[in-house]
């Protein structure tokens, strides 16, 4: 979430500048809910109570999360909205980003939250945070009744007229989105009645909204954050059938952002990551709401160019929020504030569409890239999430308070982590794609086909599919072979070996006729590798498989304020500098197998050899209290004696 106090320097600098900044805009060209030519072709998740985790580390992180839900107050989330309608409440606020005096109170209380237990509710039939968000539902129809023209917030309208006069504000319109988020998921999700028809009101206020205003000055108005208002009004235009939303959508459009991508320039350079990346998230609901293929192009260039100039080995990208530094450029940018949280959760949700097209398994590479390494292990044991993922040596973890922080990124992380079922199975007409190695069953009731997935990944280097069907029904199940794996990936079909394996990075087709009790067996080799900080070749990172070792450098700060921040502050106090990179000697042509030794390839543990010191290696996921390193200074043995 972009600082309060730069974002509003930013818009002092633009508006010293005058309009002339923008160019003259012709009004966007129509277009409509057809249904595109090429939709059948595409992929799409199974729905969520279609997929079940079973035991493992993704159960039992989604189990952590629900409880951090569910120690949270309907009337307390409720509260400043209550203020807000003129109902009384003597319910006690929370603090952080949802006390009464900030600025993007009800980001959380009333969107991220309601997102959340849809979502846990959806996935693992949890009920009591079902009723959480019915409860929350219902107190939010009354304050928006209360205040009767549609509108529904946590702080009065007088905000977005601040947005008019230009006058400083954080992000109205970034908050309204968590809001019509959270009812369209409880809609969606739960079947919960009452929520539709609060989200039309909210997207009916924000059309009005800009009746009256010009397109020039609504374009300075969209300098202001508002996160992902495009994409909710054409969910909710795609949901409801009805085009006038989708009009509402394209007002929240910015051709100062969107044209350079539509023509494959990298103009990100001193944007705000996470302000821009829910805008291609919108861009990608239109192309395939509408078919408009300028739209899929915008986001199918903006995932590439990140993923390849931009990311982090974490599969994350940005440094202070921002992109600061031109494609391909990373060298020097190591510290605390890498890699928000939220940018990951975006991206995610990004690739997951744009995979949706094409089944391109690059995009599944990705997805499981930022999953374990970046989503995976930034939730403590109280189901408290991060911000930042620091990547400069010598730094830990971080993470907000139960009841006085709500970042953005708790927000963001309370969704995630009760969505990892989302993404391990898809489906294309009667075909099965399996995407992510995580144990699960999928239950495809109208099929009768049942899919258990057993596996301890990544400490298992593979995953093994049992079918059960009540007859014999014939289909192609499609398997991720992953980018990361080798040659040496094996199938075996009731233990028999498949002659043949699709290439690393690509899917394996098995079409049969499948019987009851049929087994898949996929055995998917881990090896080591070394990856290159974009633009400087002598700092690199080491992989195993999917996973990014981090060296344990030992035990981190003891309990208290460095660890947990009871603010809404999003670094330490009293950082110190972070330690130089641990040094390895290693010329060109040598690979992390003649650095990094292998202690035990199931318990996932390693030794690096470095100069002057033997360093324990582990998945960065499994880092807790430790300050670690992840990347490593190679230099070349003739260089460095
Ligand atoms: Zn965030």
């Amino acid at each position: 979430m972009i600082d309060h106090s730069r974002r509003s320097f930013l818009k002092t600098s633009t508006v010293a500048a005058g309009l002339s900044l923008f160019r003259y805009l012709a009004p966007a060209e129509l277009l409509c809910l057809d249904a595109p030519p090429d939709a059948s072709a595409r992929l799409a998740p199974f729905p969520l109570g279609s997929v079940r985790l079973a035991p493992g580390i993704f159960k039992e992180q989604t189990e952590i999360n629900a409880g951090y839900l569910d120690s949270l107050s309907v009337d307390r989330l409720l509260h400043t909205f209550r203020v807000t309608a003129g109902i009384s409440s003597s319910a006690e606020p929370y603090k952080g980003w949802e006390d009464p005096t900030c600025e993007l109170r009800g980001h959380f209380a009333g969107g991220h939250f309601l997102s959340a237990v849809a979502l846990a509710s959806a996935t693992s039939g949890n009920e009591v945070l079902k009723r959480k968000g019915d409860e929350l539902v219902s107190g939010l129809a009354q304050c928006q009744q209360k205040i009767g023209n549609g509108y529904l917030s946590a702080y009065p309208a007088d905000l977005f007229e601040r947005l008019v006069q230009g006058k400083p504000v954080w992000a109205p319109f970034y908050t309204y989105h968590k809001i019509m988020a959270g009812l369209l998921d409880m809609h969606v999700l739960t079947g919960n009645s009452d929520a539709l028809p609060i989200a039309e009101g909210m997207a009916q206020w924000s059309g009005d909204f800009f009746s009256g205003i010009s397109a020039e000055h609504r374009q300075h108005i969209l300098r202001t954050e508002y996160g992902g208002m495009n994409e909710v009004l054409v969910n909710l235009a795609a949901l409801t059938k009805k085009n006038r939303y989708l009009e509402t959508a394209r007002l929240f459009e910015q051709p100062d952002i969107l044209d350079p991508l539509a023509e494959r320039r990298d103009e990100l350079q001193g944007l705000h990551a996470n302000t821009n990346v829910p805008k291609m998230i919108g861009a990608a609901r239109t192309y395939e709401v509408t078919g408009d293929r300028r739209h899929r192009q915008i986001a199918e260039y903006f995932l590439e160019e990140v993923l390849t100039a931009r990311d982090y080995v974490i599969g994350n990208t940005s440094l202070d929020e921002h992109w600061k530094t031109p494609p391909g450029q990373l060298q020097g940018t190591l510290g605390w504030t890498n890699a928000e949280c939220c940018v990951a959760y975006n991206l995610m949700k990004l690739q997951r569409l744009v995979f949706g097209w094409a089944a391109d398994a690059r995009w599944m590479d990705a997805y499981e890239r930022s999953l374990f390494n970046c989503r995976l292990g930034t939730q403590n044991a109280n189901g408290l999430k991060q911000y930042f993922f620091p990547l400069a040596a010598g730094y830990w973890r971080a993470h907000h308070s139960p009841e006085e922080s709500f970042w953005c990124c708790t927000g963001t992380g309370v969704e995630e982590f009760a969505k990892f079922a989302d993404t391990i199975f898809f489906r294309r007409g009667s075909d099965v794609f399996v995407n992510q190695f995580i144990a699960s069953t999928l239950d495809w009731k109208e099929e009768g086909l049942l899919i258990d997935q057993l596996t301890q990944f990544p400490h298992e280097q593979g995953t093994t599919l049992k079918l059960k069907t009540s007859r014999p029904i014939a289909r192609t199940i499609h398997v991720r072979i992953p980018g990361w794996t080798t040659d040496a990936a094996e199938v075996k079909i009731n233990g028999k070996t498949l002659e043949a394996v699709a290439d690393p990075g690509s899917y394996l087709a098995i079409r049969r006729v499948w019987q009851d009790g049929d087994t898949i067996s996929i055995s998917l080799p881990m090896e080591l590798r070394q990856e290159a900080l974009p633009g400087d070749d002598s700092v690199a990172a080491v992989l195993y498989g999917p996973l990014v070792l981090a060296a344990d450098l030992g035990p981190g700060p003891a309990e208290g304020p460095s660890k947990v921040i009871h603010s809404g502050a999003t670094v330490p106090e009293h950082l110190p500098s972070p330690d130089p990179l641990p040094k390895i000697l290693a010329g060109p042509g040598i690979g992390p197998d003649q650095w990094v030794l292998t202690d035990s390839g199931s318990e996932l543990r390693f030794k690096a050899a470095a100069e002057g010191a033997t360093y324990e290696l582990m998945p960065m996921y499994q880092i807790r209290d430790q300050r670690y390193a992840v990347y490593w200074q190679i230099e070349n043995p003739k260089e460095g004696s």
